[in-house]
């Protein structure tokens, strides 16, 4: 998964939203299980939550 992240193109990318992102398209082609994917974007939920 950090080896994927690091991919990514964007510097700041959420993994979320962002067209051509490395590690959506790893969920997609399921190099990155959906369960890990979808924590991951709940912890980021969470951690932008108490930010604002
Ligand atoms: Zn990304």
């Amino acid at each position: 998964m950090r080896d994927r992240l690091n991919n990514c193109r964007y510097n700041n990318c959420m993994h979320i939203n962002e067209p051509g992102c490395a590690v959506k398209q790893a969920v997609i082609d399921k190099e990155i299980h959906e369960d890990r994917y979808v924590s991951y974007v709940n912890i980021l939920e969470s951690m932008e939550a108490k930010s604002y």
